[in-house]
């Protein structure tokens, strides 16, 4: 919305706005244009709207989002723009939203380009939190060569293997949630795909109910999972050809460049939801590496404002 066209009050119309002054913002040294509703007397200004609305660091805001999907730490990036490692505890949060929503823009105009998606590649990305004895699953889905994520979920699992039973004696019995998740996922699938989509996975056996039941018409092509190479994070294959490529590869990217997703880092996830939050802006910044569309901030608000004229 922008300031000039209601009131935040009393959603009073543009004709009852007029300009009140202006003041400055010393955050990023611009001048910010004030107004006041002649219907409710309250006072608002250009900077109201905005997403950095009271935010004391605007300046920051590109360079940690960037930073974010570089594979730095929070307190290095702290250390790069001269803030608090707080603040940046709380851009990821506040980044994480607004890409999440540019993430979904992103995905309609995908569509609106290229036509419905044929297939798709969809597997899990194993990680933890805090500790490898409270694994998480990370379900992600991906558009076959393009690379483009569709969406992802995070659940907790039990812990296997040898840590089972240390995991079990130490926190208790570990909820696992990575069916509920991933059916939440297609779920949200089922919205992107046509009926007649095509899967590629491995031999998971709950992929295979999960699109019978959702995609009951779609084509379903299983793989069988190689070895990883020592180079590629686990997830690039030492094999020729590799089936599952833009899946594996988008792991291996998501391993390389999510700082907490690194094989043998230190920076691991405290809480599932910051995970979540961190995906969803390496997702941003990677569907723009891509360059498969050109959705600059501006071209998406352009976008919105058309869509809303054309609905009415
Ligand atoms: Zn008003």
């Amino acid at each position: 919305m922008d300031a000039t066209t209601q009131c935040p009050s009393c959603a009073a119309s543009r004709q009852s706005i007029v300009r009140d002054g202006h003041f400055f913002r010393a955050d990023d040294a611009k001048a910010v244009q004030r107004y006041r509703c002649k219907a409710c007397g309250k006072k608002f200004s250009a900077a109201t709207f905005k997403p950095t609305y009271r935010q004391k660091k605007r300046r920051i805001n590109s360079t940690i989002r960037f930073c974010f999907a570089s594979n730095m730490c929070p307190r290095d990036m702290a250390e790069l723009v001269g803030v608090n490692i707080k603040t940046v505890a709380s851009r990821l949060r506040w980044q994480a939203a607004l890409s999440r929503r540019k993430n979904r823009e992103y995905l309609r105009a995908y569509l609106d380009v290229q036509g419905p998606i044929k297939c798709v590649q969809f597997d899990d990305l194993i990680t933890f939190e805090h500790t490898k004895c409270k694994p998480l699953s990370v379900p992600v889905a991906v558009i076959n060569d393009q690379r483009i994520p569709l969406g992802f979920g995070v659940a907790s699992i039990p812990a296997f293997g040898h840590l089972a039973k240390i995991s079990r004696k130490k926190y208790g019995k570990r909820d696992d949630e990575s069916r509920v998740v991933r059916e939440a996922l297609f779920e949200e699938l089922t919205a992107l795909l046509p009926s007649d989509v095509c899967f590629k996975t491995d031999g998971h056996a709950h992929y295979r109910q999960l699109i019978k039941h959702y995609f009951p018409h779609a084509e379903h092509q299983v793989f069988q999972s190689d070895r990883g190479a020592i180079v590629g994070q686990g997830e690039l294959k030492k094999t020729t050809f590799d089936n599952l490529f833009s899946i594996n590869h988008t792991f291996a990217t998501i391993r390389a460049k999510v700082n907490r997703l690194n094989r043998r880092t230190w920076c691991t996830t405290k809480k599932p939801e910051r995970l979540a939050d961190h995906m969803d802006i390496f997702i941003d910044v990677f569907c723009d590496r891509l360059k498969l569309l050109n959705l600059a901030p501006r071209t998406l608000q352009q976008r919105a404002a058309k869509q809303t004229t054309e609905w009415g």
